[in-house]
């Protein structure tokens, strides 16, 4: 069976002597196909099979063997990504995490959306990288079925605390005042520090400033996402912790894309 689809190859491998494996991120779910020859200076899909590429791929499929690339055309090849080391290795975890929260098969536009809008964001610099990552990272999480409530305090229902709490592993906002309360039952009874119940259960403070970020990248419109401006300083670095503390700790691991990224910072 021939078909053709647009995606976005979100990895590449060599495979073999002279060709390459892909992943391509599709509305439909990811595919992994080969790129015959794809190595080889004459090759037609030389270009096209390279990571951050979106186009359209014609993909052959016979039976039970892995699907292959017989060729296509590229819509945007994002070829800025590879000018910058720190945008090249952010690009690389985004497409990392992207394919990790992808599943074969299924309903994938929204992901596909996200990941081509966070990398034209990375290679037109429309923010500040940092944001554009921790915009990502919420938004990514939240499309995967697990958004947290970030509207109100968990336990007293108040919307716009002076000083409020991300609660990462309930993905829930926890105001001071009821954080304090929860600590000291649990101080009271398992006698262990303040500072090891906010460590062991993962509490981000939030500025009022980083609050209301957190809040814009998950509930704005899709196509608004990166359209706000956040100080540098305490109010971008709460902001990116929240989103890299939330999506990570829900995947439970890390990236060594993402260590590569702090490796040039
Ligand atoms: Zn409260």
């Amino acid at each position: 069976m021939l078909y053709t689809v647009d995606g976005l190859v979100i990895r590449a491998r060599d495979y073999g002597e002279n060709d390459r494996l892909i992943t391509v991120l599709t509305a439909n779910g990811k595919t992994t196909a080969i790129a015959k020859g794809a190595r080889s200076m004459k090759s037609k899909v030389k270009n096209l099979t390279q990571p951050f590429v979106y186009g359209n791929f014609e993909i052959n499929q016979k039976g039970s063997a892995l699907p292959w690339i017989r060729g296509g055309s590229a819509h945007e090849i994002f070829y800025g990504l590879r000018e910058d080391v720190g945008k090249l290795f952010l690009s690389s975890y985004i497409c990392d995490v992207a394919n990790e929260l992808s599943g074969e098969g299924v309903d994938n536009s929204g992901m596909l959306r996200l990941t081509l809008n966070t990398l034209y964001a990375i290679m037109n610099d429309l923010r500040p990288l940092p944001q554009i990552k921790a915009v990502f990272e919420l938004r990514a999480a939240a499309l995967s079925g697990y958004a947290p409530d970030l509207t109100h305090c968990e336990s007293c229902g108040v919307e716009n605390a002076e000083n409020t709490y991300f609660d990462v592993m309930n993905g829930s906002l926890i105001c001071s005042e009821c954080l304090q309360k929860r600590g000291e039952i649990v101080k009271k009874n398992l006698s262990i520090s303040y500072d090891d119940i906010r460590e062991s259960s993962v509490i981000i403070p939030l500025t009022p400033s980083s609050l209301m970020a957190v809040r814009y990248a998950l509930y704005a419109p899709a196509e608004k996402i990166f359209s706000f401006s956040l100080s540098s300083g305490e109010d971008m670095d709460l902001f990116t912790r929240a989103g890299e503390g939330y999506l990570l700790n829900h995947l439970e691991r890390s990236f060594d894309s993402l260590d590569l990224y702090y490796s040039i910072l």
